[in-house]
């Protein structure tokens, strides 16, 4: 049996190890000259300059971003329910409650008319998943939120660089959370990027990151201690430099998934959308689980279901949602299957990939 291809691979090369060393070397590895660098070369790169906060974990990002919106108890946000538990969970842990709506089945992100009928007068705002990479309808978001007079928050922990019509995803919310997690698009080994409307807003958030304080023992807010090391923005500045080279390579591996497998249902791509494929998913109508196993145990080939449950259906999270249907977050729940498309991916790899997924279509049909 040939070598598993693994669903998704961090890339840490000697650069990253490189950067590490220095700052270990220098003596001062808690947050200082690299988080500040970083925060700079992030906001450059990904969201046109807008202040940037770096913190912990892109939970903590949304969590932080939340309470600097003025989000609280009595409080409702919108949040899909098809999406990592974080999204729910930073709602939740303000103290307000997560309204989940439905998705729309092409680019698996938020549903505006399902967002619409979700709005009550205690609505705080609606926050958008850009899942795998994919942009959510970010225009007519912006219509609901203006009309109604709710903000736009985004979590666009796995969609670093997509945009939608030119614009970068993370500059329309009032605030946005990229992750840099290990298999997110680029990392920094655990931490989050926050992008804020102004600086006003990003100072909240920086204070809310160091217990309160601007100046030391002068503690403005009750705070956490979410910030980030600069270990960790020492990884995150070399990743930076290449991450458009990753992304490319996403973008030039899923178009040869596109252009090959048949059999089951591609990802569409949503117009003037720029899709970043942190996963490339497809929908397996039949035996989904079936055919998960028997890519991996016939063709050594790996995958992933994200995610299996709804986050409405979580033990955790199930109170916010007594009875609640939601069909097309359910079918997706069912069908979803996250074929690899990491950049790592030999042309040998994306060859095996394609004639796995006919092969075991072509049985199971
Ligand atoms: C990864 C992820 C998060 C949380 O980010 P962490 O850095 O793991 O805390 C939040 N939302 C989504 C959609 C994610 O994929």
């Amino acid at each position: 049996m040939t070598d598993l291809i693994p669903a998704a691979k961090p890339i840490i090369g000697d650069e990253e190890r490189a950067a590490v060393d220095r700052v270990l070397r220098s003596g001062m590895v808690a947050q200082g000259p690299e988080v500040a660098a970083f925060e700079g070369e992030f906001a450059e790169h990904f969201v046109a300059g807008r202040p940037v906060v770096a913190v912990n974990s892109g939970t903590s990002g949304l969590h932080l971003g939340l309470l600097a919106a003025g989000v609280g108890p009595g409080d409702e946000v919108i949040v899909p329910s098809f999406t990592f538990a974080a999204t729910g969970n930073s709602v939740a842990l303000t103290g307000a409650t997560p309204v989940f709506a439905d998705i729309e089945p092409g680019s698996f992100t938020l549903d505006p008319s399902s967002v619409e009928a979700a709005i009550t007068e205690r609505t705080k705002g609606i926050m958008p998943v850009h899942l795998y990479g994919h942009p959510a309808r970010m225009r007519e978001l912006q219509d609901i939120a203006d009309r109604r007079g709710v903000a736009l928050y985004e979590d666009a922990a796995q969609a670093h660089g997509a945009a939608l019509d030119g614009r970068q995803v993370g500059t329309f919310g009032e605030f946005a959370m990229f992750s840099l997690y290990p298999t997110k698009n680029m990392t920094s080994g655990e931490g989050g990027m926050v992008s804020a409307v102004d600086e006003q807003f990003a100072r909240r958030v920086r204070l809310l990151r160091n217990q309160g304080m601007e100046r030391q023992y002068e503690n403005e807010v009750v705070g956490f201690n979410a910030r980030m090391t600069d270990l960790h923005a020492a990884i995150g500045r070399v990743q930076l430099t290449k991450v458009d080279a990753w992304t490319e390579a996403r973008r030039s591996n899923a178009a040869f998934l596109d252009a090959n497998l048949r059999g089951v249902v591609v990802p569409p791509v949503s117009e003037g959308a720029h899709h970043v494929y942190h996963q490339y998913t497809i929908r397996v109508t039949e035996d989904r689980d079936g055919f998960v196993r028997a890519l991996k145990d016939e063709h050594g080939v790996g995958s992933g279901v994200y995610y299996p449950i709804p986050n409405h259906r979580l033990t955790s999270l199930a109170h916010y949602a007594p009875g609640l249907d939601l069909p097309e977050t359910e079918r997706a729940a069912r069908e979803v299957v996250s074929l690899p498309v990491h950049p790592s991916l030999s042309s040998d790899d994306l060859h095996r990939i394609v004639s796995a997924v006919l092969a075991v279509a072509e049985a199971g049909a």
